[in-house]
């Protein structure tokens, strides 16, 4: 059963406890509603993968009642903090370094050493991110491949089943998702157009290095770097080659190999797969040899990536 609930200080308690027991809420931005989730806890964000059944992983954006907390998951120095001083609360992402450690789960981060963050500006969104008082993941409260929601029957129609409470803000302000500027590298770069226009923000940090306009249809994820291991890796594999690391899943794997999940749950194996790939691309191994992962549920993303990081 789904709660639909207004935005009472009570509703708010309860989402914001939801999400701390690791539980997914979907909530009103002033773009369109978020699927929300702990975003320092593996499971929760795998979770959200798996509700929006989404084929491969994107990274995905990590929400704060404040500019302030952004200082502990990021830095946010130069343009980027011109940018958050003039556009925050806001539709403006920000795509910053990680700060190393960070307690933001790798899987929100699709694996990369970036992370994507935003202080929305909606008041039921601020009272929930700060009562529940963590970074919350959440991209839009949809399955994937169908439209952002910008109401709360939206969301319960489309995602329901995957989710205990929705916070009704009633219809989103804006209705159009963020704007994502990365700044990782020297000139600020426009990865998805948006809520906010890219002349408002080149009005603050000058031009923006934009994607080409030969390239393929503007689309989420448009832009978006992915993660791929430094050694060789090796799919569908029944055991370690010399000087490979085996990465097991399942029952039936050797013991002492790090295993993305020893009961074979999909969920569980999303949870552990950026941090355990990362663990073992180190040049002490060759390679990194794969036990087979079932091509279903979170298995196609996990599948799909790790397809890329075989061909590459
Ligand atoms: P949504 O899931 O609909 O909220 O969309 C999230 C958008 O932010 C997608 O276009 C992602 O590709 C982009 N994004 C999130 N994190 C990053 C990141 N670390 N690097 C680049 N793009 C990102
Ligand atoms: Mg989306």
């Amino acid at each position: 059963m789904t709660d639909i609930l207004a935005p009472t200080p009570e509703a708010i308690t309860e989402a914001a406890r939801h999400i701390l027991d690791g539980g997914l809420v979907a909530f009103p931005t002033e773009t369109v509603y978020g699927l929300g989730a702990d975003a320092t806890n593996d499971e929760a964000v795998a979770a959200v993968f798996a509700a929006k059944g989404r084929p491969a992983f994107n990274p995905l954006i990590v929400h704060f009642a404040e500019a302030a907390g952004v200082a502990d998951v990021a830095t946010l120095d130069g343009p980027a903090a011109e940018l958050a001083g003039a556009f925050w609360p806001g539709a403006l992402t920000l795509v910053l370094p990680r700060r190393d450690p960070c307690p933001v789960s790798l899987l929100a981060s699709a694996g990369l050493d970036t992370i994507a963050v935003r202080v929305p500006h909606h008041r039921a969104a601020h009272d929930l991110l700060a009562a529940a008082g963590c970074p919350v993941a959440a991209p839009s409260a949809n399955p994937s491949g169908r439209v952002s929601p910008t109401t709360a029957a939206h969301v319960a129609e489309a995602l329901g089943a995957a989710v205990r409470v929705i916070i009704d803000g009633g219809p989103c302000r804006v209705g159009l998702e963020s704007t994502v500027i990365e700044l990782t590298g020297t000139i600020p770069r426009l990865l998805r157009p948006g809520g906010i226009p890219a002349e408002d923000i080149e009005a603050v940090v000058g031009p923006l290095a934009r994607p080409d306009p030969g390239a393929a249809p503007a689309s989420p994820g448009m832009g978006t770097r992915h993660y791929a291991p430094g050694r060789p890796l090796r799919m569908n594999a029944a055991s370690a080659g010399a000087g490979e690391a085996l990465l097991a899943f399942g029952p039936d794997a050797p013991e002492g190999a790090p295993n993305l999940s020893p009961t074979g749950n999909l969920e569980e194996a999303a949870a552990n797969f950026f941090a355990m790939i990362r663990a073992l691309d180190t040049p002490d191994n060759r390679g990194i040899a794969v036990m087979p992962i079932p091509d279903s549920g979170l298995g196609r993303a996990i599948n799909d990536r790790l397809r890329r990081a075989a061909s590459a």
